[in-house]
């Protein structure tokens, strides 16, 4: 039979479960592209553009053995005119495809360009849920209000009950919905995490193409043994790690912070997740099954903060970023245009915590949540950064990457550039916070305890020079009131030195 249809998947479509891909059609052709609009749109950690090409490769040969008819475009082809919608154009009018079919984007600029395609096309056209997220992308207004501040417990209570998870009779399991108090402790005193499953594949294929295509990138990589999952079947061994070694201890270390261990008990899921080669629901079902199979070995706090991040958070920051496109991708709630400082591209920094977790994320490509929360992203808030610089480093360096989650993490949660949206007060902290969660300031040169003088950690004077700048606004949240007590305790003298501590170190700062 004659192909009649292009149906194109994008590569974080990378969707084994979808229903296209149910049933073989002989009128059905898929595309996949490798293009450089996609590598070259802010520059990438080369682990992040590898995990990509070889996870859309893997999937391409799997569509391939079921007997899907497919086209594969790499990035060398001399015909690939590294734009996604030119290639379309090209293969509709090349091959004489009489229909056209995609799945929504998760990004907004990716769905504009095909909506803005689709409309000039003189073929029919069609578009079809991703069938990846708990809520389809069309219900979203159902549930979120643009320019509207939400609490995520809110939210996550509500799809809880809506997927029955950790629920009994419509009341949450343990009668409690959440178990955060319960949780986040640092590590204790000689306690070593469980060791990280690593992948060990050899990528120099994609590495010697992009070399070979000059295409800009950061970090580093091994290309004998890459790290990261990039077929369903490894994501699912990484997930299935993570049930027996990592769950038992997730909630209880989630916000520890360890100068030896990058990735404590975290998943590491989020690459396979936003890439959808697992799917929420399965990872939550999966979870569930575990601990009630498991109940010795893993508590409801446990398991209930880990469903927490992927049912609650997750598709919260999804919901929050559609609604408010494109207004949110602009949103500079304080006004910050600083630069990024240069160690950022480096971790060239003798400010320990940020030379860690900047070194780990060039190394790795990853940094767990509150390593991007409250060591780089309070760092940046604090010494006024533009939201923009902000979106593009963590937009670049991250495996997981993908705008529709990395935007409201960043300008949202970690920025407040969003005046409120994401968060209900921004995330700022002195030393105080982070030697209160972990060892970093034990092998630091700064005293994390002195606000003035030469040992003093930046992290404090510049804390409470933000604070003291936006007092007017801060003191009226509620959750931010106590945090003048110390400031209105101390004299003049001390506040005006600590002020003083801080503009010096901007001024400074490169
Ligand atoms: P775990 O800690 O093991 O959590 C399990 C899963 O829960 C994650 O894989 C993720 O899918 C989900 N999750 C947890 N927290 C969040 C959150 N705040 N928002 C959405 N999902 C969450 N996550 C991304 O997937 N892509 C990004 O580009 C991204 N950028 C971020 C930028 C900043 C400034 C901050 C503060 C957070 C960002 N996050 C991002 C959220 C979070 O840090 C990562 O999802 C997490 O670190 C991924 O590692 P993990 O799989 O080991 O997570
Ligand atoms: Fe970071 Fe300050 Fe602690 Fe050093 S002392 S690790 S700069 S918080």
């Amino acid at each position: 039979m004659k192909l009649k249809t292009l149906r194109l998947i994008l590569g974080d479509q990378l969707n084994h479960q979808h229903s296209w891909f149910e049933t073989l059609d002989d009128s059905v052709c898929y595309v996949m592209m490798e293009v450089r609009q996609e590598t070259d749109y802010v520059v990438h950690h080369i682990q992040k553009m590898v995990a990509f090409f070889s996870a859309m490769r893997s999937f391409s040969s799997w569509l391939s053995d079921r007997g899907h008819a497919s086209i594969y475009l790499t990035l060398d082809k001399p015909e690939n005119s590294q734009s996604l919608t030119e290639n379309l154009s090209r293969l509709i009018k090349d091959k004489g495809f009489t229909r056209f079919e995609y799945m929504y984007p998760d990004e907004y600029r990716v769905q504009q360009q095909l909506e803005s395609f689709c409309e000039k096309l003189e073929i029919e056209y069609s578009v079809v849920d991703s069938e990846h997220f708990l809520i389809p992308q069309v219900a979203i207004a159902n549930y979120f209000e643009a320019d509207k501040s939400m609490v995520m417990e809110n939210f996550y209570r509500k799809l809880r009950r809506q997927y029955s998870v950790l629920m009994k009779d419509d009341k949450p399991l343990g009668n409690k919905w959440n178990y955060d108090k319960e949780n986040r402790k640092k590590l204790p005193k000689g306690h070593t995490p469980v060791k990280p499953k690593l992948f060990s594949k050899n990528v120099s294929e994609i590495v010697n193409l992009l070399q070979d295509m000059h295409v800009k990138s950061m970090g580093s990589i091994d290309a004998d043994k890459f790290i990261w999952p990039t077929t369903r079947k490894e994501t699912l061994a990484l997930f299935n790690f993570f049930l027996k070694n990592c769950l038992p201890d997730f909630g209880t270390y989630q916000d520890a912070l360890a100068q030896d261990h990058w990735s404590v008990y975290h998943a590491r899921i989020s690459f396979g997740l936003n890439v959808k080669l697992i799917s929420p629901l399965e990872i939550i079902r999966k979870t569930e099954q575990y601990w009630e199979k498991h109940q010795d070995q893993v508590s409801l706090a446990q398991v209930e903060g880990f469903i927490r991040q992927i049912l609650g958070w997750r598709e919260f920051m999804r919901g929050l970023y559609w609604i408010n496109m494109p207004d949110y991708a602009v949103k500079n709630h304080f006004k910050h245009t600083r630069k990024l400082p240069e160690f950022f591209w480096s971790g060239d920094t003798d400010l320990n915590c940020l030379k860690q977790s900047i070194s780990q994320s060039l190394e790795y490509a990853y940094a767990h949540h509150i390593q991007r929360l409250m060591v780089t992203g309070n760092y940046m808030l604090l010494t006024e950064t533009d939201p923009d610089a902000a979106d593009n480093w963590y937009l670049g360096i991250y495996i997981d990457a993908l705008e529709w989650v990395e935007m409201p993490n960043t300008r949202g949660m970690s920025q407040f550039a969003d005046g409120g949206l994401v968060a209900t007060k921004p995330y700022i902290s002195s030393a105080n916070y982070i030697n209160k969660m972990g060892d970093y300031c034990k092998h630091c040169r700064f005293d994390p305890k002195q606000r003035v003088g030469d040992d003093a950690c930046p992290f404090n004077s510049l804390y409470w020079r933000f604070l003291d700048k936006h007092q007017e606004k801060f003191r009226k949240i509620m959750r931010m009131r106590y945090s003048y007590i110390p400031w209105d305790k101390f004299s003049d003298q001390q506040r005006k030195q600590i002020l003083e501590h801080a503009n010096n170190y901007l001024a400074a700062l490169k």
